[in-house]
């Protein structure tokens, strides 16, 4: 009877859990038209097809990344499908006067700011730690830092127009894999400053909200060369991911997860440590 209680009980939360997961708020794409988007790293991979959408959904982006003739194809992509301004500016992010160039470029630009996409990441090897304290300085100043940077010089112009700041993180901002070091700790540090200034915007009644957007393992092409041959993990589409993440902000959601089961990997992470540990271990082909 007793295990019969618990079994229901632990069901009902399952379910309960469930039914809050799904009950997305809606999403209209009309919202977005015309609306002024800062984009970061939108040169390749999840941030291009940010740009992508957005830009069928009619809105003014500016994006930047490092790549002048990278990024100028993609602005002209995004004015074929619709887009009502794009714009780029070359910048490196892990140089500290560039993140505060941009936003101010874009405010000057865009005539002000309704959302600022921080998606950039530096790049990071897919390995185990060799000691290398240099390159995880550089990779805090460009994935983490420059987040910093950018989000405060652009609060003031978000406060004016409702805006929003999305942050594109990592279920491995919340869980530790092997391999990640560096990189793992700029997404635990993104989500603990951002989850901060959640709680600091809604104390201080600020017009502005920050979306923490914490995705898998995505079929982008960086993604796809570092674990190639370490995992046979599914790798989910940048297309789709790239949408959830405007729909996260466009919607205000603090936190958005994609795919499905980093929702629930988030959930349940601490519950067995050594067993999550052992399934972790199993999932990567490791000789020493
Ligand atoms: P990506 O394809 O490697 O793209 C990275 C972007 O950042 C590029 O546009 C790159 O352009 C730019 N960038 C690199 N170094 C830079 C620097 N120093 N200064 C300015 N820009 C720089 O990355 P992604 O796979 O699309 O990932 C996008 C976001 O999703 C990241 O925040 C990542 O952590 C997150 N995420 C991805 C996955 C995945 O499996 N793909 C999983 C979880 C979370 P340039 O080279 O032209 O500068």
């Amino acid at each position: 009877m007793r295990l019969f209680l618990k079994l229901f009980a632990l069901g009902s939360i399952a379910a309960a859990l469930l039914a809050l997961h799904m009950s997305e708020p809606t999403f209209n794409i009309e919202s977005l038209k015309g609306a002024r988007v800062l984009l970061t790293g939108a040169s390749t991979g999840i941030g291009e097809q940010i740009a992508y959408h957005l830009a069928k959904a009619g809105a003014q982006i500016v994006i930047t990344a490092r790549r002048s003739n990278v990024l100028e194809e993609v602005v002209q992509k995004c004015m074929a499908m619709g887009a009502q301004k794009a714009m780029y500016i070359p910048a490196d992010m892990s140089v500290p006067s560039d993140p505060e160039k941009v936003v101010r470029f874009a405010e000057e630009h865009l005539g002000g700011l309704d959302y600022l996409v921080l998606n950039h990441i530096g790049p990071s090897p897919f390995a185990i730690w060799d000691g290398d304290v240099e390159h995880t300085r550089w990779l805090m100043q460009v994935n983490f830092l420059s987040y910093l940077q950018m989000a405060w010089k652009a609060i003031p112009t978000l406060e004016q127009s409702k805006g929003s700041i999305i942050v594109v993180s990592s279920l491995l901002g919340k869980m530790c894999t092997p391999f990640v070091g560096p990189y793992t700790a700029t997404k635990f540090a993104l989500n603990g400053f951002f989850g901060t200034m959640q709680h600091e915007l809604a104390m201080k009644k600020s017009n502005v909200t920050v979306s923490i957007c914490i995705l898998g393992l995505i079929d982008t092409d960086s993604a796809m060369e570092k674990v190639r041959g370490y995992t046979n993990m599914t790798a989910y589409p940048a297309s789709e991911a790239a949408w959830q993440i405007i729909k996260a902000g466009a919607t205000r959601q603090p936190e958005a997860f994609y795919p499905w089961y980093t929702y629930y990997t988030s959930l349940i992470k601490d519950w067995f440590p050594s067993y999550r540990n052992m399934v972790i271990q199993g999932l990567y082909n490791y000789e020493p």
